[in-house]
């Protein structure tokens, strides 16, 4: 038998596309989207494609894009199973709707709704608990980049968001990296910028965990991706995929994406 060794330019890792629409889309507008999405991606195999439309949408979302190629996720999620905790949607609901991943720690629920690495860390044990897939988001603001504190930020971080998650939960877990500066700003991390802070990722799971867990893990570039810029950045080494605002607000643009 002929052993397979991977190319350079061939990762083992399927990469990973989702598309994070924010607090945008009506129910009717959303189905209109991924009506137009569906035959523009209909043959992609090589890349998982994920949208997350907001909580409203998710149901009828999912009635249209079921049987197709294209998976369900949340934009966040509540750690407790069920109760008086008014405004909150938790892991069963959105298994209902039908998702399969859930976005944890977006930069924007950190900055605005008081998000922190030990909420961020319930939520995933919650999430992964009930079966659904946690894309944790990490990512430094200018002012910590420009205080050379990427690294020490990122690490708390992961760190935080992975405490008490085992080497088998690993395999459930896909990490974002988001330079907060770089998130709807139009200013795109460079591919080497990106790939540095990717790496360092993959060494903290390395040595937290082991190689096989840290050769497995899918590291997400997020921060202004558009058409034009995400082919350079899906070429680095540890770059196994993008989370993506603006540009998946958009069937053209988000299906160029994915095909890059
Ligand atoms: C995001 O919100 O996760 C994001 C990366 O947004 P944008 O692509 O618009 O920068």
């Amino acid at each position: 038998m002929e052993l397979k060794v991977p190319q350079n330019d061939e990762k083992m890792r399927k990469p990973i596309i989702a598309g994070n629409w924010k607090m945008n889309k009506t129910n009717a507008e959303a189905v209109d989207l991924v009506n137009e999405l569906i035959p523009l991606v209909k043959d992609v195999s090589d890349v998982e494609i994920v949208i997350c439309p907001p909580f409203t949408a998710l149901s009828e979302v999912y009635r249209v894009i079921d049987g197709t190629n294209i998976l369900l996720g949340a934009q966040d999620v509540y750690f407790e199973e069920k109760g008086a905790f008014t405004s909150q949607i938790s892991c069963s609901m959105l298994k209902d709707a039908g998702c399969v991943y859930v976005i944890i720690g977006h930069s924007e629920r950190r900055q605005y709704f008081g998000e922190t690495n030990e909420s961020v860390n319930k939520k995933v044990k919650a999430a992964l608990n009930s079966g659904l897939k946690p894309i944790i988001c990490v990512g430094e603001t200018l002012e910590q980049r420009e205080a050379n504190k990427t690294m020490e930020i990122i690490e708390e971080q992961v760190k935080g968001a992975l405490d008490g998650i085992s080497n088998e939960e690993m395999s459930n877990i896909v990490i974002a990296y988001e330079p907060i500066w770089a998130i709807g700003t139009g200013r795109t991390a460079t591919p080497e910028q990106a790939q540095e802070v990717h790496a360092f990722i993959r060494n903290l799971i390395l040595n937290i965990y082991d190689s096989d867990i840290a050769d497995n893990l899918r590291i997400q570039y997020g921060g202004s991706v558009k058409p034009d810029n995400v082919k350079e950045l899906m070429e680095q080494e540890d770059i196994d995929g993008g989370l993506i605002g603006g540009a998946s607000l958009e069937a053209e643009s988000f299906s160029k994406i994915v095909k890059y």
